[in-house]
């Protein structure tokens, strides 16, 4: 086994030739890559961290033949190099320390032409890489109401993946989803989901995307949505915008939600007292009997702040200052959920506090 430096040269050439016939291939398809490219601003709502990838690859909608991603695929077998999708990379942490991350990257261009997007009545389609502002925008324009999605960074495959909505009015993308087109890198073939036919496919916060990761990809959205005319569907939108600047959770310098499940009701009954104890009446009101994370959160921790990193006030998302890292970000967490221990006295907080967002760790070196 090779240790150290020497074994990342070793791996580096090592994969060096296959990761150049892939871009052979991949210019002759017109797809746009880099090779070991350095990629900033992956989770742009911390300190500019960047970090090295061996190749990251955009796909067009339209470029999304089996035989680019049979290269991949194949490709990704002779390097040992997983595949990450990537779409907005909301909710993504790479820890600062890493530096290079073994994977190759692949990001949705989000370029769908407008005529293309209303395939029938009330059926939108989005390409996956699609931000879903323009989704949200785009659906408006033509008197639909995306509201459920206003606000919330990231693209649509993003939002599908991590079932993105509104925690207290359980809204959620799996209301809007009527069919998911995909890549799946298991069957090397294209695979279509009708999701409100499966049971389980979505679950808060979740999806069969994100419990198998990175062995689909999202490659295109169908969306149903209520026809209610431009002036409606503007005002919905506007409202929702308000709603969240009220409650802190516009984008700026916030990273979003950190835990975002319901807690189980033995774990609500047993904290109930405590919570009425040292939550605001207020805020003790809305929880109702909903208990989330962020309830407890804001009641263990809501004074707590390492490095400019603190919860808001109104919903517990992450705010971030200039200078904050994400390992700053780390130890937030660490107090917090300590503080939690100690306030509740519970422990096992794995079992029943989710983390919504997903670290990027670098992969075990390949060392046969
Ligand atoms: C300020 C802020 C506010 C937020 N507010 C909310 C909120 O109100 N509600 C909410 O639910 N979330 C919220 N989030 C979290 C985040 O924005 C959502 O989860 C968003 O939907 C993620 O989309 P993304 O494109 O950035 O996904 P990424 O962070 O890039 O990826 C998330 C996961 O989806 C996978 N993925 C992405 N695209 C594809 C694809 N095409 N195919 C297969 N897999 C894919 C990735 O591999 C990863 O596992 C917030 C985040 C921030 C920073």
């Amino acid at each position: 086994m090779l240790a150290g430096c020497l074994e990342a040269e070793y791996l580096r050439v090592f994969r060096q030739e296959p990761l150049e016939k892939l871009g052979g291939a991949l210019d002759s398809m017109g797809v746009r890559y880099s090779l070991y490219p350095t990629l900033t601003g992956l989770h742009q709502y911390l300190s500019p961290c960047s970090v090295r990838v061996p190749i990251a690859i955009t796909v067009e909608p339209d470029q999304s033949s089996p035989s680019l991603w049979e290269f991949i695929c194949e490709t990704s077998a002779k390097t040992h190099l997983p595949i990450k999708i990537v779409g907005g990379g909301t909710n993504l942490y790479v820890p600062d320390s890493i530096g290079e991350l073994n994977s190759i990257f692949i990001r949705f261009s989000g370029k769908t032409p407008p005529e293309e997007h209303l395939i029938g009545a009330g059926l939108l389609r989005f390409s996956a890489g699609t931000r879903t502002a323009c989704a949200v925008r785009r659906a408006m324009d033509l008197g639909y109401d995306m509201s459920t999605l206003a606000g919330i960074p990231g693209t649509m495959g993003g939002a599908v993946c991590n079932n993105a909505g509104i925690s207290d009015k359980g809204v959620n993308t799996a209301d809007l989803v009527e069919r998911i087109e995909t890549f799946n890198f298991l069957t090397g073939k294209k695979t279509a989901f009708i999701p409100k036919e499966i049971p389980g496919f979505f679950g808060q916060r979740t999806s069969l995307f994100r419990r198998i990761p990175d062995k689909y990809a999202i490659t295109e959205v169908v969306v149903g949505l209520d026809h209610v005319g431009f002036n409606e569907a503007r005002e919905r939108v506007l409202r929702r915008l308000e709603k969240r600047k009220a409650k802190d959770m516009e984008a700026r310098h916030t990273a979003g939600s950190f835990y975002s499940n319901r807690i189980p009701d033995e774990i609500a009954q047993a904290i109930e007292p405590q919570l009425k104890y040292i939550l605001r009446d207020e805020d003790f009101e809305r929880v109702g009997s909903r208990v989330l994370a962020r309830h407890v959160i804001l009641a263990a921790a809501r004074d707590l702040s390492v490095k400019g990193a603190y919860w808001t006030p109104n919903f517990a998302f992450l705010k971030v200052g200039q200078e904050t890292t994400t390992y700053d970000v780390f130890q937030l967490i660490d107090e917090t959920e300590e503080r939690i221990r100690q306030i509740f006295k519970l422990e096992h907080l794995d079992s029943w506090l989710h983390q919504e967002v997903e670290f990027l760790k670098q992969q075990e070196c390949y060392t046969d």
